[in-house]
């Protein structure tokens, strides 16, 4: 009897002080409150190199959290697949084929993206490729193709579009680093190359444009099954070596990088700049 007194007392000052809610209504306010940060209805994103894989799995992931996306690669037919895709589960897709290791075509298509779709408020630059080789036989041409493929396509872009941001005080761009933006294995030396200046991008990004209310971060995936890593899933030494190497035991699946890149993406990462948020199953944690 008193404790139930002493119950609604309770219940009643609490009315008072947060505006007729009781607890149950305020717990159901925070919960949106707390998942409105994550909420991009409304906002324009660009993931590069989206037309499959990890690219495809972040554009759909932020499309559910509510933004439109531009699905972009340099086959056609596959970007548009990739948007048909999303648009048939009812979210927001366009396409926009062009090669981000050219600035030209970097400028062209960001300034036509700006007029005919958007501002961009999020740019996550993805695309990227693998070639393996000890370094002793690695092909000169192999060696640039990394080079333009992941590293210039991040500078292109992300100059393109934070030229564009930077007056506006405010925008997202997350790059997607790797394991071994910290890690080297013999026979991708080169792409470890590539992927440890992805990493220093980001914090020189960081370091210029925070000011304005840009945050520039990377994701480091471990090691997901796509399309760039398709002959190392099906070599079951390497993927028996993998599983022992990771504490998470296994393979990645691409749509756990989802929750990186929507915090990444969203008011919830307001004040994390220049980092580099590893999606590894714990691979990076030990030796
Ligand atoms: P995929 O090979 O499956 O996809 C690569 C995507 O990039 C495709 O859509 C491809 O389309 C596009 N692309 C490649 N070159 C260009 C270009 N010059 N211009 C525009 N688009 C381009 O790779 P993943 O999904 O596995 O990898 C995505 C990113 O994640 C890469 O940066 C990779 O280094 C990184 N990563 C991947 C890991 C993994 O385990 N899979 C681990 C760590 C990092 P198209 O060729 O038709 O243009």
């Amino acid at each position: 009897m008193r404790r139930g007194a002493v119950g609604g007392a309770r219940r009643r000052d609490y009315k008072i002080r947060s505006g007729g809610e009781t607890p149950d209504d305020k717990n159901i306010t925070r919960k949106r409150v707390s998942l409105s940060l994550f909420d991009l209805t409304g906002r324009t994103a660009l993931v590069t190199g989206s037309s499959r894989g990890i690219g495809l799995a972040i554009a759909g992931g932020l499309a559910r959290a509510g933004a439109r996306v531009i699905i972009n690669g340099r086959n056609a037919e596959a970007v548009q697949k990739a948007v048909d895709e999303l648009r048939k589960a009812g979210l927001q897709a366009e396409a926009r084929v062009f090669d981000v290791s050219d600035p030209k075509a970097v400028e062209t298509a960001i300034d036509a993206i700006e007029r005919e779709i958007a501002p961009l408020d999020i740019l996550v630059n993805n695309a990227g490729k693998q070639h393996r080789s000890m370094v002793v036989d690695f092909p000169d041409e192999a060696w640039h193709d990394l080079i333009r493929t992941n590293v210039d396509s991040v500078f292109f872009m992300s100059r393109a579009v934070g030229r564009r941001m930077i007056p506006r005080k405010r925008g997202k761009i997350i790059n997607i680093g790797s394991v071994q933006s910290e890690l080297g294995r013999a026979t991708i030396s080169p792409y470890t190359a590539t992927k440890g200046a992805v990493k220093m991008l980001t914090k020189g990004l960081c370091a210029e444009w925070a000011q304005h209310g840009i945050q520039v971060n990377a994701i480091g995936p471990g090691y997901f099954d796509t399309e760039l890593t398709k002959t190392l899933v099906e070599n079951k030494e390497f993927t028996d070596w993998l599983c022992r190497r990771t504490p998470a035991g296994r393979w990645g699946k691409v749509d756990e990088l989802i929750g990186a890149a929507i915090f990444l993406a969203s008011d919830a990462s307001g004040f994390v700049n220049g980092h580099l948020l590893m999606v590894d199953g714990g691979l990076t944690s030990i030796v």
